[in-house]
């Protein structure tokens, strides 16, 4: 199956001079040869200048010319720690924080957590003496709830402010308002493309510092016929280029893990058949949920003679920077968690990209020297199927969570408020609705002592509510334990293909009658029983790694009780109060099961929904389900659901379900 690329657009400009820097050497560079080497290197004098002379500074530059890694420490050099204040560098992604900050530890020599940390939801890597500290935007938002006027900090450098991430634009919003109050405050915007007019306006016209870039050109291939499968024809192009190209790593962009493991495996499969004549292929996966030493390992210099494919998400985009890479193979989608506001879910899709990210994806070939991007999509799909820009989250995700925030931040007209772009009106007005129900909110849209708790819980407002309502309910310990499982990401349940059978046997011990919830606490029990041991984790098919992220979030909330009055709790064997707690939290998140359809609908909106196969309860169907959360595959599934009584939704949420007394008694 040989692909036939048609040759369009050439990226920019005429060829340039070949780099200097030949690739070999580069390898062999020292740290600070590697600083020097930078674009923003020699711009450092007239960068610090004009953050001394500015209070606002929109900073742009190529992705890879070393903002992230860079900036901050210039700023420590040039003594903006002093009497004990922090720089702080936010990250839209965790994995972008805990890698850069990872990066910088080593350059400055120190240990990771001492000067240099990082701090991102349910881990904090950071410690007294830290200086540098880089953080997910989230975690930055969260801050302000604790201290409004963020007086430990000294300069704040809002990074990847391209990326439009819903906490970054919150953050702006805010910021704003500080610089005004905090004249000794710095604040930084970086971006790596070149929408920052935009941030300059909405900071009153604060000035732009570019970096000057370095971009080779990019010859750019697109397959002639659109690809039905873009993970093999991924593959197929790798081992492509891996024949006839000369050497250079190449990066493939495909949207998740799955994706990325399939591919990985059909090239090793392939590998397997080359001759040995052709150069070694390494296949380095690279996703946010990898364990942080295969992470680190795509950062290591290729041996001579050797080629690397990196098969990564989006984060490599602009975020993380990869050194060598000469070809890039751009499925043309990403992942991306979408809000339907007419049927009230929030699920994560795979989209399309926009051209701007198109270009941004292709641009990654041509850091050092010439480059290749193969796409595996048509120019007609580019100019005619993919927007012009993406669209900020901010107007497509579910904003409950970050109403609440600033609910409690003493943000009172939510709607009215100046925002860079501002959410959809319907999408405000459900997320106040929703924090109503949720008892956030009273009538007057006033935040209530309910909604201050809510607030102070770094999870999402059902969950907050759900934690809550154990209290009342005297089941606090088995409902943290629950929280955290549901919020570690990635699979509790581990299932190789070779062992199958064994891993679904082993999940069913674990099943519990009344679902799925029930089911993660046992595994969670268990696992404590066997003193939390990874050869356990191994004998049962269970992700020993998934299991010690979800005790470290458990710990945290654990943690966090004092604050909201909450004691702990517990009462394992009463499932029934268990559910109605979660019942409590979730009560916008119920299903019943239509004899005549012969299917599941939700109640909120009537949407036709099926229960995930993974789910332990899709045997004897019930007539009343709660479900965690819906995910679309080929088909709107709920993953997670457990069984509850209609009735129970008049006992939990009688504002919310009175009106259809009727059909829950049924
Ligand atoms: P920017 O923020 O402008 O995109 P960065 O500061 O992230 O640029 O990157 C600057 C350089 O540091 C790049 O060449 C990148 O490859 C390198 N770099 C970043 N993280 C690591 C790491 N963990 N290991 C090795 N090199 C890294
Ligand atoms: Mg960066």
């Amino acid at each position: 199956q040989k692909k036939e690329e048609d040759s369009n657009q050439e990226e920019d400009e005429e060829e340039k001079e070949e780099p200097k820097v030949s690739e070999f050497k580069k390898k062999t560079m020292t740290i600070q040869e590697v600083q020097r080497s930078l674009s923003v290197y020699p711009c450092r004098g007239s960068l610090l200048a004009a953050i001394e002379e500015h209070q606002v500074l929109i900073i742009e530059g190529e992705p890879g010319s070393g903002k992230t890694t860079q900036i901050p420490q210039y700023l420590l050099e040039h003594g903006y720690c002093q009497d004990g204040k922090k720089i702080v560098c936010t990250q839209p992604r965790k994995v972008a924080a805990m890698s850069v900050a990872a990066r910088v530890a080593e350059e400055m020599g120190k240990k990771l957590g001492n000067e240099v940390g990082y701090s991102i939801r349910f881990e904090d890597c950071t410690s007294e003496q830290t200086k540098v500290k880089y953080m997910t935007d989230g975690m930055l938002l969260r801050e302000f709830l604790v201290d409004p006027s963020l007086a430990g900090y000294s300069v704040i450098m809002i990074d990847e402010a391209h990326e439009r991430t819903l906490h970054t634009d919150i953050l702006f919003v805010l910021l704003k308002d500080i610089i005004r109050f905090r004249p000794d405050l710095k604040l930084l915007v970086s971006s790596a493309t070149l929408d920052s007019a935009k941030f300059s306006d909405f900071f009153n016209a604060a000035p732009i510092f570019r970096i000057p870039g370095r971009r080779y050109p990019v010859h750019i291939y697109n397959t002639r016929s659109p690809e039905v499968n873009y993970i093999e024809a991924a593959a197929i192009t790798v081992l492509q280029i891996h024949i006839t190209q000369q050497l250079g790593d190449i990066l493939v962009f495909l949207t998740g893990q799955e994706e990325i493991e399939a591919c990985q495996e059909m090239l090793t499969e392939h590998i397997k058949g080359l001759s040995s004549k052709i150069q070694e292929l390494l296949i380095l996966p690279f996703y946010a949920n990898l364990p942080s030493d295969m992470q680190a390992k795509i950062f290591e210099p290729t041996p001579p003679g050797a080629r690397k494919v990196i098969l990564a998400t989006n984060i490599a985009e602009t975020s993380l920077t990869i050194d060598g890479i000469s070809y890039v193979i751009d499925s043309g989608y990403v992942k991306q968690n979408y809000f339907n506001v007419r049927s009230g879910m929030e699920s994560l899709v795979v989209n399309p990209i926009s051209q701007s990210s198109a270009n941004q994806r292709a641009g990654r070939a041509g850091r050092v020297r010439p480059g290749k991007c193969f796409r595996l999509y048509t120019q007609w799909t580019f100019e005619n199927e993919m927007e012009e820009n993406t669209i900020p989250e901010i107007q497509r995700v579910n904003i409950g969570n970050v109403f609440l925030q600033l609910k409690s931040l003493g943000i009172h007209d939510l709607i009215n408020f100046y925002y860079l772009d501002p959410p959809p009106a319907e999408t405000s007005k459900l997320a106040l609705e929703q924090l109503y129900a949720l008892k956030a909110l009273n009538y007057k849209g006033e935040l209530t002592s309910m909604g201050r708790k809510m607030a102070e819980i770094p999870v999402e407002p059902m969950m907050a509510r759900m934690i809550l309502a154990a209290d009342q309910h005297k089941v606090v310990e088995e409902i943290l334990t629950i929280a955290a499982m549901l919020s570690v990401n990635g699979d509790i349940f581990y299932r190789p293909k070779d062992k199958a059978i064994q891993a679904d046997e082993a999940r069913k011990n674990f099943f519990h009658p009344d679902g799925d919830h029930l089911t993660l606490m046992n595994v969670y029990n268990e696992w404590v029983g066997a003193e939390y041991s990874q050869q356990w984790c191994n004998e049962v098919f269970i992700q020993h790694r998934s299991m010690k992220r979800a005790r470290d979030i458990r710990d945290q909330l654990v943690g966090l009780m004092e604050r909201v009055e909450v004691q702990l709790s517990t009462n394992p064997g009463d499932s029934v109060v268990i559910r109605k707690a979660i019942t409590t939290g979730y009560f916008y998140h119920v299903a019943h099961f239509s004899k005549c359809g012969g299917m599941y609908e939700t109640v909120q909106k009537s949407q036709t929904v099926t229960i995930h196969p993974q789910s332990c309860l899709t045997e004897n169907l019930p007539p009343w389900i709660v479900y965690h959360e819906l995910m679309m595959t080929t088909k709107e599934s709920m993953c997670n659901v457990i069984v509850i009584d209609g009735k129970w939704l008049l006992e939990v949420a009688p504002h919310y379900y009175k009106d259809n007394e009727e059909d829950v008694r049924n």
